[in-house]
């Protein structure tokens, strides 16, 4: 097994552009700001990599978060004795490294019982299950996840074809460039029951794993249709999936039942489940802590009253999208910020 690259992954922003769809395609991604909202980066995260393939931040004993703009959405493990819960997959040709670093966190045990939690069905968060599913004891996601997921089949075998000459072309290392070749020839056989989670959750489910209760809710239409929190209760730690952009402009789909208004109601969710003390880890940007939440609902309900003054004038939609306001200062994912705007107008003007 090698040791992770010292230099960091530079693999092809293409790869989540793809998944983010045409819209956000047509402009590059700015760097955004982050330093300045990471709570763990300021007084410097334990970084935990030893034998690892990937890089990750020990966020606590037992937690790990690999947070990299430029391989998905943030994906964690937490472990206790041999077992195991993968948040999110992330693309498929990294999926197989999230899997074995998984192991090597619990220990590496001949026998890991590992299971997974899908925050949403976007490519991003989901493209590698193939390679987790079939080997989990559980997987979970919400009800509307489940087929949105399937959907996508031919986009993960895709993604996980061009896998290896992205990391031949962002210089990855050895052994992540084996497991993304072994999951290309893989792909070819992969069919929706490899990629669909199997235990779908309706509003809210708590599972138990050592000492932890890992609580799951979902507060209605939010980013998409089928966001969940996943809560380690005890740990007083939450992955919001993409409720949450730290430093970055948020992402709305619009064909997947995004609200603005639903999005703020979700993000009191969670902010109700947090003190001063939570770790959040978002579902892009770097760990923070509750503060990246309410900074999520200022933007979103700037957005809303931002968009209402404007159509209030009675300004056109066309003109709107090429506004900016003070809370969207130095955010990354530029390309992001007309299409938040056009799916506010349209919610707003329905
Ligand atoms: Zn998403």
């Amino acid at each position: 097994m090698t040791t992770h690259q010292s230099a960091p992954l530079q693999l092809d922003r293409r790869s989540f552009l793809a998944f983010l769809g045409a819209a956000a395609g047509s402009a590059a991604i700015a760097t955004p700001a982050l330093a300045k909202m990471s709570r763990l980066g300021e007084s410097g995260a334990l970084m935990s990599s030893e034998g690892m393939v990937l890089k990750w931040d020990q966020i606590k004993p037992g937690f790990h978060a690999m947070v990299d703009l430029n391989t998905g959405g943030n994906a964690m493990v937490m472990t206790s004795g041999s077992s195991a819960i993968l948040i999110d997959t992330k693309f498929a040709y990294i999926a197989g490294a999230l899997k074995q670093d998984a192991s090597l966190q619990a220990g590496d045990p001949t026998d890991l019982d590992l299971s997974l939690i899908n925050t949403h069905h976007h490519g991003d968060h989901t493209g590698g299950n193939a390679l987790i599913v079939p080997h989990a004891s559980a997987s979970y996601a919400h009800e509307n996840a489940i087929n949105r997921i399937t959907d996508q089949l031919d986009r993960f075998k895709q993604g996980a074809q061009s896998g290896p000459s992205q990391i031949r072309r962002s210089k990855g290392s050895d052994e992540l460039m084996k497991l993304a070749m072994k999951a290309a020839e893989e792909s070819e056989n992969w069919t929706a029951k490899d990629i669909a989670p199997r235990n779908p959750i309706k509003k809210s489910e708590s599972i138990s794993i050592g000492d932890e209760t890992v609580s799951l809710h979902h507060f209605g239409n939010g980013h998409t249709d089928n966001d969940l929190l996943v809560h380690f209760e005890n740990a007083n730690i939450v992955h919001t999936g993409d409720l949450v952009f730290n430093g970055l402009h948020p992402f709305f789909d619009q064909s997947a039942g995004v609200t603005a208004s639903g999005w703020i109601k979700s993000l009191n969710g969670i902010l109700d489940r947090c003190d001063k003390d939570t770790i959040v880890v978002p579902g892009h940007g770097p760990v923070a802590d509750r503060t990246v939440i309410e900074t999520q609902i200022s933007y979103v309900q700037g957005l809303l009253d931002n968009v209402q003054r404007q159509l209030d004038k009675g300004n056109a939609k066309a003109e709107i999208r090429t506004m900016s306001w003070d809370f969207m200062d130095g955010l990354g994912f530029e390309s992001l910020r007309e299409r938040a705007i056009d799916a506010v107008c349209d919610e707003l003007s329905s």
